[in-house]
């Protein structure tokens, strides 16, 4: 076997599946799936598959489904109600085998190895198989495919196949399978294909070059028409075909744009490389990502796989130099919610690239500034000014949320989330202002960031009404606890609101000190007056919160302490979602939280809990959360670390890593990327007790015992910081930039020289925390 084709042989690295059931296929192929965020891959089999042509098997979770697609293409689908979903592209991988003109197909014969492993370190997917046909030939083969990380166009196939006969007719399909399916063709050439979505009219084109060698020698094929190969050889014994396949996609950007001779220029370029190259190219693109945010835990070899697995797919997920797309729920990694953007890229994911990856993050957080407008519409078309973010947004911002959709058993249900879920326009704001803090990105801030923050903090303010009580209210909404709808004052809604708001009155003061001139243009632009920032300043001052002075508990939302409370320990064990088990209704009724909710704003505003305050409210609300969403145990697992709960801390996380390591049926529409986002979150920011908001890098780290080290790297305006802590210190070590200040378990260090290294004996956890 070409060693290009041997996975990375430390099994920390890679993630094996060994043969092909039904039951389980779509949750691999969505598990084991490879991007660039550009371009997003299922991992379905190549070959010996047979022909997929139906849409309705994106539905059934035990068919395999391949799937390629392409960050930000958009189209509105064929059904009720409307709302725009990603469209696939042609799947490129697919090569047919024939053997004396019988088709190698998965369910004929006998498959002897059947495996795939996901190279995380490599970013490509690795399979072998062994496979006897009825005619008794043993077919055998390897296969390496990727989307290139350092060209993110373009797409790599290789494959080797040997048979155990001589003298078999062998012939070799190579295709791009369900080529544009749902857009119109509007050139296909030999190499090249364009497509244009119907409803959208963008464009996609897609070109395509393959080669074969057989014992060496390179073979012609017969090109019968577009993007289509064929080549036919008679077989000799052990003798190897190899077999590779340069892709190339590019979409349109605007009315002028050219895509094909974009995807035609990317071919050329990647041709004249050669695949070696290319993989070459990835391979060191995907060391540079590593090198930047690899985590190193010892003592947890579990927790290690799944942190890196976090890490992978976050990777797999960004592109830095997109700024028109961010990341759906599912990543490009399935179906689930159309590929629409929700408030978990901001919370759960932003984190994450803000600390290891900042170019990506301003990318996300731009793509948000890009969609300021359609935000603004959204909070005008309700009555208020300002802006109100979508609750899940496509490729324009314009709210997408299906206002209705079918359950189960066949009902018509009113989604409310897209009218009242509005906390999404905090949490935006809420990202580009730790953005903003930990980058000392001022360009972004001026450019964009400014910007949202004063639009998101007006709508808040317009939004919140002063009411006969003398208080500012927010009413009708609903909060990341989406069990409970049309609810008045969600804490979790007007703290964030009334953190917006204090952040857009200090953006103003921060412009008007530092630029001056920037200050009085933005003012002028949105027509800010004296008038309404007095405005602002009473509603952040009178805005309720729900908290009880004498308990220092928040109430989830007025009311929530009288609802009926619910024993969740007695449904321990359970597998299905608690509203399932006893109905909405009755869920409804309930003191029954679908997900981290308070505890979300521990988590995200820890100075509104001073004193035990945080440990009061954490204590109050775990024991009620059902866990509905895979949002909820990583944040839980967040806010118990840092809390000192190690144990249940850990807990916690298992919890949240087994999601989508194991391979549940319900991962098959699509990796729950915020989920994953947690999960590096409740180790890096809970367990490191990495804080990159304050005027100096803090590091508080509270490991579980069962850790012996914990390392990571994290980027602090212009710098590369190291960390590792091991036996109760903790040591850190500036890589790359200027001298700083470091707090390290409550005392300030300076870090002056490059690779210098401070030393600081770690926090203790609570004792059986
Ligand atoms: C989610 C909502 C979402 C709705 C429609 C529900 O499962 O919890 O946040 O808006 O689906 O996509
Ligand atoms: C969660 C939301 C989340 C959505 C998409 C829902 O189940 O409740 O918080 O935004 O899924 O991941």
């Amino acid at each position: 076997m070409h060693n290009a084709l041997r996975p990375t042989a430390d099994s920390r690295w890679v993630l094996s599946h060994e043969g092909y059931n039904v039951l389980s296929e779509s949750a691999v192929e969505a598990r084991f799936a490879f991007g660039n965020g550009f371009l997003g891959m299922r991992a379905a089999r190549s070959v010996s598959r047979g022909p997929t042509w139906a849409g309705w098997l994106g539905y059934i979770r035990w068919a395999s489904w391949p799937r390629c697609y392409v960050a930000g293409l958009f189209d509105m689908p064929n059904m009720e109600p409307p709302v725009p979903a990603l469209v696939p592209i042609a799947d490129w991988s697919r090569v047919r085998i024939l053997l004396d003109d019988e088709p190698l197909l998965l369910r004929e014969g006998e498959v002897m190895v059947g495996s795939r492993k996901l190279d995380m370190r490599r970013g490509a997917l690795a399979s072998s198989w062994t496979h006897c046909t009825p005619a008794g030939i043993t077919a055998t083969g390897h296969e390496l495919r990727l989307l290139s990380m350092a060209d993110r166009a373009i797409g790599l196939q290789v494959i080797e196949i040997e048979l155990d006969r001589d003298g078999i007719d062998v012939r070799l399909e190579a295709s791009f399978a369900m080529a544009g399916l749902g857009m119109e063709p509007i050139r296909l050439e030999q190499d090249l294909g364009a497509w244009r979505t119907e409803g959208s009219r963008k464009e996609v084109a897609m070109a395509g070059a393959a080669t074969l060698h057989v014992g060496g020698a390179r073979l012609e094929p017969d090109r019968p028409f577009s993007l289509h190969w064929v080549w036919q050889w008679r077989s000799v014994a052990g003798q190897v075909a190899q077999f590779d396949r340069l892709i190339s996609v590019a979409r349109e950007d605007a009315p002028e744009d050219d895509p094909a001779a974009r995807a035609r220029a990317a071919l050329t370029r990647s041709t004249a490389l050669g695949w070696r190259e290319i993989l070459f190219q990835h391979e060191q693109a995907w060391k540079e990502r590593w090198d930047a945010a690899d985590v190193v835990i010892e003592g947890d070899d579990k927790i290690q796989q799944s942190v890196r697995f976090a890490v992978y797919h976050l990777t797999s997920a960004a592109n830095p130099s997109d700024e028109r797309v961010s990341i759906g729920a599912r990543a490009l990694t399935g179906d689930a919610y159309f590929g629409h953007v929700f408030w978990d890229t901001e919370i759960y994911l932003l984190p994450f690239y803000t600390a290891v990856w900042p170019e990506a993050a301003r990318a996300l957080l731009m793509y948000r500034f890009h969609t300021l407008p359609a935000a603004r519409v959204k909070a005008r078309h309700i009555g208020f000014t300002g802006a109100l973010y979508a609750w899940e947004s496509a490729d324009t911002g314009t709210e997408t949320t299906p206002e209705q959709v079918v359950a189960g058993d066949g009902t018509i249900v009113e989604i409310l989330t897209g009218k009242l879920e509005q906390h999404i326009s905090a949490d935006v704001a809420y990202a580009v202002w730790q953005y903003w803090r930990a980058t000392g990105d001022d360009v972004f801030f001026l450019a964009a960031g400014a910007e949202i923050v004063l639009e998101t903090a007006r709508f808040w303010a317009s939004r919140a009404r002063r009411e006969e009580d003398g208080k500012r209210h927010i009413r009708g909404v609903i909060g990341p606890d989406e069990y409970h709808e049309n609810i008045d004052d969600n804490a979790f809604t007007n703290i964030m609101a009334r953190w917006n708001i204090a952040r857009g009155l200090e953006t103003i003061d921060i412009l008007t000190a530092r630029w001056p001139q920037r200050a009085a243009a933005l003012s002028e632009a949105l027509a800010l007056s004296d008038t309404e920032l007095a405005d602002w300043r009473d509603a952040a001052e009178s805005i309720v919160t729900g908290l009880d002075p004498q308990t220092g508990i928040f109430e989830q939302f007025a009311g929530f302490h009288t609802l009926e409370q619910f024993d969740l320990a007695a449904h321990a064990g359970r597998t299905v979602p608690i509203d399932v088990i006893i109905g909405a209704e009755r869920t409804r009724r309930s003191q029954i939280v679908k997900q981290a909710d308070v505890v979300a704003l521990i988590a995200l505003l820890p100075e509104v809990f001073p004193a035990g305050m945080a440990d009061a409210n954490f204590r109050h609300y775990e024991p009620l959360c059902g866990h509905g969403s895979s949002l909820s145990a990583g944040m839980h697992a967040v806010v118990a670390a840092r809390l000192g709960h190690s144990q249940m801390a850990l807990r916690y996380l298992r919890d949240a890593a087994a999601r989508d390591l194991d391979l549940d049926p319900n991962s098959a529409g699509g990796v729950r990327i915020a989920g994953l986002g947690s999960v590096w979150q409740a180790v890096v920011l809970g367990f490191g007790g990495l804080d990159l908001t304050g005027d100096t890098l803090v590091i508080d780290p509270k490991l579980p015992v069962e850790w012996r080290s914990l390392s990571f790297r994290v980027c602090w305006r212009g710098r590369s910081v190291g960390v590792h802590v091991h036996d109760g210190r903790v040591e850190a070590t500036l890589l790359t930039g200027e001298p700083m200040d470091i707090r390290i378990a409550g005392a300030t260090e300076k870090l002056t020289h490059t690779n210098m290294s401070v030393w600081r004996q770690a926090s203790q956890p609570v004792p059986n925390g």
